[in-house]
C-alpha cells in the first residue's frame, strides 16, 4: 500500500516522479504529492489521483533534479490535501514521504506537543518528520544521525524517503516492514516501492532490508543500518520488461491480466514440468523437500484471494499427498496464539510478497521453529527473503487491484507441490500423475477457449448488474472458487456477495432466496455433480435466478438454469483453475456496467503493507 518514488541525478525529476507514481497508483490513490529540491524544497500535494496532482501543479515552476513523490492509501487521517504526503517538519528542515504505520505515534506526538510542536495533519507520518527534526536540533547532530536516532524510537513499519534543507545534494531512504527498491543508474539513483517505476531507466537494483538506511548523492550511495554499521549494497539484476507493465491495448489492467492467464499459468509451470520424467522440479523446495514430505501437518496462511488459493491448496494436498492441512487467515493466525510444532510446515501465500499480516505470521512461525515456505509473485520481495524456501509464481506484474492471474498462478504452484509430494509419498500413481500433468499442460489452451466466451459472459452480466446481492455456490474444489467469485464481485462492483458450499445453503442462506436473488452455481461435471444439480433445483423451487458454470455439452443443467456459461472439461483437481475465469470476467463486466473503476476500486489498494 502507498506508492513511493524518488530521484536524484541530472535529469528533471518531476516527469520521472509523476510517471513512477502512475505506475504505483495501484498501491494507493486517495491523494498524491511531490517534493522537489531546487535551492529550497517545494511541495505540491492534493487529494485525489496522480492526474489531479498533475493538474494542481499545472504550469507552476516545479523544476529540480532531486525529488520524491507519494500516492497515499490513508491509514491515519482522512484523504485530504493536508494529510497528503510529503509532510514537512515544523521548522521546515526535513520533508518526508512514508509508507506504513508509526504505531507509537500517539505517545511520540504528545511528547512533541509538550515540547512546543504543533501538528497540521492527522497523520502518524507528520509525527515522525517532527521527531527527526526535534532530535536533529536538540542534539546538534548531522541529519543522517538524527534520522537513525529517530527511527530507533519508532515502532511500526516504514518505507521512507527524506529530504533535508541543510543537505540539499542528498536524499535519504530507510525501510522497516514496507518495501523500498533503489535503482542504480549512471550518476543517478531512483527509489520506489517496487521496481515498476525503475525498470525503464535501469535494471540494476538494490532491495533495502529492514533497518537499512541509505544516504544517496547523485554519484554515491552509502548503506548502513540504524545502528550505524556500514553495509555493502547488493546490486541485483531486474528480471522485468517494460512491456509487462503497460495495458497493452486493453481498457483495464484487470482485463489484460485475466487474458494473460494462459501465459501466466504456462510461465508458472514452465521448466518445472518435465514430460520425460516422473517428478516435477521445484528448485526452491529442493533442500527442504524431505522435511515437507514427512510433515505431520502443513499450515497454509494468506489473506484475501491468497487465502482462497490456500483453500484449494488444502484440498489438493490432502487429496493427492494425504498430509493434513490447515488454512488460516494470516491476520488471525498471528494474534490467536496458535499451537505450532517444530516439525510444522507453514506455506505463506502473497502476490506482492510484502503483505504485512503474512510477514508477521511468518516471523511468528519461524520463532516457533517451524519451516516456512513462500509462494510469491514479486521476485526479491520480503517474504521470499524471510522464508526457508519457496516457489515463485512467475505470473508477471499484477497491477489490477482485484487479483486474477496471481490466484491462478498460486493454485498452479500449489497443484505442483501437491503432485510432487504425492509422487514422493506414493499416493499419486502413474495414471493419476499423467492425467494431472496432461491436464496442466492443456490448461492454457482451455483457458483460451473460456476467454472466447467473453461476449456471452458480457451479455449474461447485463442481466445481473443491477443486483444488490448475489450468492455463489460450489462444492469441493469449487467452494473456494465460489468464495473467490464473490470476493471479485464485492471488490470491484460493490455488490454484496457471499460464497457458500452448495450444501450449506439449506442450513441458512436459502432463506435469502427470492425472485430477486441471483445465485451463481459452479456446477461442472465432477464427483458432486448430482448433488449440485439438486441444489440448483432447490434454488429454482424458490424462484431464485440461476447462472450456472457448466461443463461443455451439459444438457441437464441447461434445462434448469436461467443462464449458463460453458467451460471445457478438465480433471476435477484442476477445476478451480478453469472455473474461476468466467467469474472474473463476470465481475469485470458487471463493474463496468455499474460505472465502477475496476483497476482502482474504492477503499482498496494492492500490496497490503499495513497490518
Ligand atoms: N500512515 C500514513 C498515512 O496515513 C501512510 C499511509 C500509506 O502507507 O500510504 O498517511
Amino acid at each position: 500500500m502507498c506508492g513511493i518514488v524518488g530521484y536524484i541525478g541530472n535529469r528533471e525529476a518531476l516527469p520521472i516522479l509523476l510517471k513512477g507514481l502512475k505506475r504505483l497508483e495501484y498501491r494507493g490513490y486517495d491523494s498524491a504529492g511531490v517534493a522537489l529540491n531546487n535551492g529550497g524544497i517545494k511541495i505540491f500535494k492534493c487529494q485525489g489521483k496522480v492526474a489531479d496532482l498533475e493538474n494542481h501543479i499545472g504550469t507552476q515552476n516545479a523544476s529540480g533534479s532531486i525529488g520524491m513523490g507519494h500516492t497515499r492509501w490513508a491509514t491515519h487521517g482522512v484523504p485530504n490535501d493536508i494529510n497528503a504526503h510529503p509532510h514537512s517538519s515544523q521548522k521546515g528542515h526535513f520533508t518526508l514521504i512514508h509508507n506504513g504505520i508509526i504505531e507509537n505515534y500517539a505517545e511520540l506526538k504528545s511528547k512533541l506537543q509538550h515540547r512546543g510542536y504543533e501538528f497540521k495533519s492527522d497523520t502518524d507520518t507528520e509525527v515522525l518528520v517532527n521527531l527527526i527534526e526535534y532530535i536533529y536540533l536538540k542534539g546538534n547532530i548531522t541529519p543522517e544521525i538524527a534520522i537513525r536516532l529517530a527511527l530507533s524510537k519508532v515502532e511500526g513499519a516504514y518505507g521512507l524517503v527524506i529530504l533535508c534543507d541543510k543537505e540539499p545534494e542528498t536524499i535519504f531512504a530507510a525501510r522497516k516492514g514496507s518495501p523500498l527498491v533503489i535503482g542504480v543508474g549512471d550518476n543517478e539513483y531512483f527509489l520506489a516501492s517496487d521496481a515498476t517505476p525503475i525498470v525503464e531507466y535501469t535494471k540494476s537494483v538494490i532491495y533495502l532490508n529492514d533497518n537499512d538506511v541509505a544516504v544517496i548523492k547523485k554519484n554515491e550511495l552509502k548503506l548502513k543500518n540504524i545502528k550505524n554499521d556500514i553495509l555493502t549494497p547488493k546490486i541485483q539484476k531486474l528480471d522485468l520488461e517494460l512491456g509487462q507493465i503497460d495495458k497493452n491495448g486493453f481498457d483495464h489492467f484487470m482485463l489484460k491480466e485475466i487474458y494473460e492467464q494462459p501465459k501466466s499459468i504456462l510461465d508458472t509451470y514452465r521448466g518445472r514440468i518435465n514430460t520425460n520424467s516422473n517428478e516435477l522440479t521445484l528448485g526452491g523446495l529442493y533442500d527442504i523437500l524431505p522435511k515437507i514430505e514427512h510433515a505431520r501437518r502443513i499450515i497454509i496462511i494468506g489473506c484475501g484471494t491468497s487465502w482462497h488459493a490456500g483453500m484449494v491448496g488444502e484440498y489438493l494436498i490432502e487429496e493427492l499427498a494425504r498430509i493434513p492441512v490447515e488454512v488460516e487467515y494470516a491476520s488471525e493466525f498471528r494474534y490467536r496464539n496458535p499451537i505450532l510444532y517444530k516439525d510444522d510446515i507453514v506455506i505463506a501465500i502473497s502476490q506482492s510478497g510484502e503483505t504485512a499480516d503474512t510477514l508477521a505470521a511468518i516471523k511468528m512461525a519461524k520463532e516457533a521453529g517451524a519451516t516456512v515456505l513462500g509462494i510469491c509473485n514479486v521476485v526479491g520481495s520480503s517474504i521470499p527473503r524471510e522464508t526457508d524456501g519457496g516457489v515463485y509464481t512467475h505470473a508477471g506484474p499484477e497491477i489490477g487491484v482485484a487479483s486474477t492471474k496471481a490466484f491462478t498462478a498460486q493454485v498452479t504452484v500449489l497443484t505442483m507441490i501437491a503432485i510432487l509430494l504425492g509422487r514422493r509419498r506414493k499416493t499419486v500413481d502413474d495414471n493419476l500423475y499423467s492425467s494431472l500433468i496432461n491436464g496442466l499442460l492443456a490448461l492454457p489452451e482451455k483457458i483460451e477457449e473460456v476467454l472466447k466466451s467473453n461476449d456471452i459472459i458480457k451479455e449474461v452480466s447485463s442481466h445481473f448488474y443491477e443486483a444488490t446481492n448475489c450468492l455463489y455456490l460450489g462444492r469441493g474444489y469449487l467452494f473456494p472458487v465460489a468464495l473467490e467469485g464473490a470476493l471479485k464481485l464485492k471488490e470491484i462492483s460493490y455488490i454484496h456477495a457471499e460464497g457458500y458450499p452448495a450444501a450449506e445453503m439449506k442450513h441458512g442462506p436459502i432463506a435469502l432466496i427470492d425472485e430477486k436473488m441471483p445465485v451463481i452455481v459452479i456446477a461442472t461435471k465432477d464427483s458432486s455433480y448430482d448433488k449440485v444439480v439438486s441444489n440448483i433445483q432447490e434454488v429454482k423451487a424458490r424462484k431464485g435466478i440461476v447462472l450456472a458454470i457448466v461443463t461443455k455439452g451439459d444438457t441437464v443443467i441447461k434445462n434448469m438454469a436461467d443462464y449458463v456459461i460453458e467451460i471445457p472439461e478438465t480433471p476435477e483437481q484442476l477445476s478451480a483453475l478453469l472455473s474461476v475465469i468466467p467469474l472474473q470476467l463476470l465481475s469485470y463486466h458487471i463493474a463496468i456496467m455499474r460505472g465502477c473503476n475496476v483497476d482502482q476500486p474504492r477503499n482498496l489498494a494492492k500490496s497490503v503493507t499495513v497490518e
